[in-house]
């Protein structure tokens, strides 16, 4: 059932040079050679897989407050639809690229396929400082953006969602003016909505609870192994590198089942106390001051300093590529579960496995929030809505599934976790590519 190889089958470079422009697409491409290898990948997959299927690449432009207008740069990029629509984050920051949202695509095409979602992958932004626009501005800027990839977004071609920079709000604002152009209310065509307008119950929690549940995971099965393994009480620390959608939520788990978590950081930094932190003090903090700096009863430290404690588990859950050649002879975590997209460099990773921490991969990881995003585009199609405890349950349930296969092929090619979660995903999607073939 293979595709014939043949030897020219390499992507052009080209077509390369055109996505290779940021850290994160490359890291993404490394590490998916060194899946293919390991797992002796069909080479004309492998060839399609590097590339994305399709971008686009939209000017926004806003009236300002002020009366002038801007023009900011919108992308959406589908890197893979052979599984359903495509699916992924919108982001609004001002790192956004061609590249680093053709990488993004690409971690999602893996994770819905490792989590065995009909969904593909894909990924837009908006190059923007948000924390600088007003609320009228970000309106105008994501309903202009949505007007301008109409044609690309709907319930059964490509699906956006919530990611750094964006939130309930945005998607409603999305949902509303593509169901505008369409004349009536489209429920499938954003997650990440409000409960209200056809959102899910557990989704705004359901990536920080996913990620709690992959290390619960890791903890059993390396306590299994006899390895040496964190527990899941006060004996252990957690530093977590981004206090917001994710690391916020993820704290909160970790702090409700009694384990230590010593320090949290945002944009203006980090707060570090070994006793351990009160986490819904800081929500509270954080509701009244906006962001942790000045947090009582704790030290101030740098996002750097934080991402080199001393502490059992680390969760990087803000941005990619924080750890990397440069600072990782000086990460002493002994777990890191990376409630974000990308935040290991493909090198990083190598030597930190060869020291023999415990990584659960991006795509295993924090995909609790793209399962729940699945949850409900399903319930919006068939408006019939379900009951947090029913969304948690089979959240649960898809994450160990995951996480069990990953253990399968980790122990199958005794190779690491990042390869083993994608290996699991590229053999679930090389399967369907390879029956599907090549139209034409
Ligand atoms: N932005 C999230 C992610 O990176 C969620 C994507 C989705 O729900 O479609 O996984």
């Amino acid at each position: 059932m293979s595709t014939p190889s043949i030897q020219q089958s390499s992507t052009s470079s080209l077509s390369s040079h055109l996505w290779e422009g940021s850290e994160l697409y490359r890291n993404a491409v490394m590490d998916l050679e060194n899946a293919a290898t390991v797992m002796d990948l069909d080479r004309n997959v492998m060839t399609r897989l590097k590339v994305p299927r399709r971008a686009v690449i939209v000017s926004v432009p806003v009236r300002m407050d002020d009366g002038s207008v801007r023009v900011f740069e919108g992308y959406r990029v589908l890197h893979n639809i052979t599984l359903g629509p495509g699916k992924g984050g919108i982001r609004y920051h001002h790192h956004v690229n061609l590249s680093e949202t053709a990488g993004l695509a690409m971690l999602m095409t893996f994770k819905c396929s490792l989590m065995e979602l009909p969904l593909g992958g894909a990924k837009g932004g908006i190059r923007v400082d948000h924390t600088q626009l007003s609320r009228a501005e970000t309106q105008a800027l994501t309903r202009r953006y949505t007007m301008e990839l109409m044609t690309v977004f709907g319930p059964e071609s490509d699906v956006p969602a919530p990611d750094i920079g964006t939130d309930g709000q945005t998607m409603a604002w999305i949902m509303d003016t593509y169901s505008q152009g369409k004349g009536h209310a489209v429920h499938g065509v954003v997650t990440g909505k409000p409960v209200e307008i056809g959102g899910s119950l557990g989704r705004a929690e359901s990536t920080g609870r996913g990620v709690v549940y992959t290390i619960e995971h890791s903890v059993k099965y390396l306590e299994s192994k006899g390895k040496p393994h964190p527990k899941m009480d006060g004996s252990t620390t957690v530093a977590i590198h981004g206090f917001g959608k994710v690391g916020a939520v993820a704290a909160e788990e970790l702090h409700m089942r009694g384990v230590k978590v010593v320090a949290v950081s945002d944009v203006s930094g980090g707060i570090y106390n070994p006793k351990g932190l009160d986490i819904p003090k800081i929500k509270d903090w954080i509701y009244n001051n906006r962001v942790v700096k000045g947090f009582p009863g704790a030290e101030w430290i740098s996002n750097e300093q934080l991402l080199e404690l001393d502490v059992d588990i680390l969760i990087p859950a803000a941005v990619d590529d924080v750890i990397t050649e440069k600072n990782v002879d000086r990460v002493k975590a002994r777990m890191i579960a990376e409630g974000a997209n990308g935040p290991t460099s493909s090198v990083a990773q190598q030597k930190l496995e060869a020291r023999g921490v415990f990584i659960i991969p991006d795509i295993l990881c924090n995909a609790g929030g793209v399962i729940v995003s699945y949850f409900e585009w399903v319930q919006g199609i068939q408006s019939f809505f379900w009951t947090e405890a029913e969304v948690n349950a089979r959240l649960a349930h898809v994450m160990a599934r995951a996480f069990k296969k990953v253990i399968g092929v980790k122990e199958r090619y005794n190779c690491g976790m990042k390869s083993a979660a994608l290996i699991s995903a590229i053999e679930n999607l090389s399967k369907a590519m390879l029956l599907r073939g090549l139209y034409p």
